[in-house]
């Protein structure tokens, strides 16, 4: 620790018991996704804060985004503090939805108890916890560098776990990250203290429907199974395209080691007959299946073009269809993503490591996440690439009973946080 960084991290530490307080608060508003409760609340909650502590506050509702209703409106908050001369904009941008609760839990998932340095409730690694940091990394860094240039934005948006569509994905179509506002992002997900996460890997989703023709069960001979039929192509995968699929690695520095290759989940598989109802006690009716479905996921690497990736599927499709008279399918996109990552020599990426290593006296971890999250968003419609996912927690706690983040680690991240404004601006 040097003499210029002493007094931002000694604001920091002294803040720790209003940074608990913040992290106990937010977790107590319950704003479940979906349906996407309490947003409202949330927000009006939070920007009370921030317009305390000197930003201007705005709260943006997603109208008319995917997910937004009247009854459960997708609200966002985007707060800005100015400096007292021109200079780069950094924002942190965390999501404010949590999963669901699920079983298991032996706390309240919404009580914010404390107990041997650790504060537990859902959402509070991911990523209720982060965003109380940078909340409190801002307001550090402002008392203790009250002439900055530049300015600082927070926002806490809606939606990141179903999406991010009425959430970061509006305020970029609305032009909030575009470069000429904001020129540096830092995203507060739980990826470890000293990890700095610099993007994902990308996404396919589509829909692959096998058809056939219906007739009794008994007589199968007069149908033509929708179910055999993707039998067939569920087996030319395992032959094919799994073996293809692990044999392409990427030199992207995904975590864990496993996701380090292309990967393919079969999401679902419906076929035949629609499953009866509960209260139903009868048997199922003797019918051969006319369509059979499945719902597929493909993770792809920065080394792989989206059009590659398709046109793996629309060959083995085109291969079980040479072997198999009467095969029928269609295949339907859903929904892509493009990977990302950002360089190491990005300014943002720079001063984190550096923050990194005089806060915690060790150098940085740098990581691809196996999944997306809401830099996707930033990246392609906001078209910035300056942004990294950095925030403190353990990333296999979210979603889990008995969710909870550590103290001491977020006050490092703060000091890392803090000290990366001091850096930038
Ligand atoms: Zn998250």
């Amino acid at each position: 620790m040097t003499r210029h960084t002493k007094p931002i991290l000694a604001e920091v530490a002294a803040r720790r018991d209003d940074l608990i307080a913040l992290t106990q608060g937010l977790i107590r508003i319950p704003t479940l996704n979906p349906p996407g409760q309490n947003y409202r609340a949330l927000v009006e909650w939070l920007g009370a804060r921030l317009e305390a502590s000197g930003f201007t506050v705005e709260l943006i509702r997603a109208t008319g985004a995917i997910g937004d209703s009247d009854r459960y409106p997708r609200w966002n908050l985007v707060a800005r503090r100015e400096g007292a001369r021109p200079g780069d904009c950094v924002h942190f941008n965390s999501h404010h939805d949590v999963v669901e609760v699920g079983h298991g839990w032996t706390r309240d998932p919404f009580g914010g108890e404390v107990e041997g340095g650790r504060i537990y409730g859902r959402g509070a690694c991911d990523m209720k916890g982060g965003l109380a940091t940078s909340v409190i990394a801002a307001e550090a860094f402002i008392a203790a560098r009250p002439d900055f240039k530049g300015a600082i934005e927070i926002s806490a948006t809606a939606d990141e776990e179903s999406g991010g569509y009425g959430g970061v994905a509006y305020l970029a179509e609305q032009g909030r990250f575009d470069p000429d506002r904001v020129q540096h992002v830092i995203i507060p997900e739980p990826l470890n203290k000293d990890r700095i996460c610099l993007g994902h890997r990308g996404v396919w989703w589509a829909e692959i429907e096998t058809q056939g023709r219906i007739a009794h069960g008994s007589m199968p001979f007069l149908g033509d199974s929708a179910i055999r039929h993707m039998g067939a192509v569920l087996e030319e995968m395992e032959r094919t395209l799994y073996p293809l699929l692990a044999s392409k690695r990427t030199e992207m520095p995904v975590v864990p080691e496993g996701a380090k290759q292309s990967t393919l989940n079969i999401n679902s598989i419906h076929g035949g007959e629609r499953e009866p109802d509960e209260d139903y006690t009868g048997f199922p009716a003797p019918c051969v299946a006319d369509r059979c479905r499945i719902v597929i996921d493909r993770r792809f690497l920065i080394e792989e073009d989206i059009s590659e990736v398709k046109a793996e599927v629309a060959a083995l499709m085109e291969r079980v269809k040479a072997e198999r008279p009467g095969f029928v399918y269609e295949i339907r996109d859903m929904h892509e993503v493009i990977p990302t990552m950002t360089a190491e020599d990005a300014p943002v990426v720079t001063s984190t490591a550096a923050a990194i290593e005089k806060v915690l006296g060790q150098r940085p971890e740098y990581v691809v996440s196996p999944g997306t999250y809401d830099q996707k968003h930033i990246d392609r419609i906001g078209r910035l690439k300056n942004c990294i996912a950095y925030g403190p927690g353990i990333l296999d706690l979210a979603h889990q009973p008995d969710e909870w983040i550590g103290i001491d680690d977020m006050i490092d991240s703060a000091g890392v946080m803090a000290l990366v404004l001091d850096e930038l601006l």
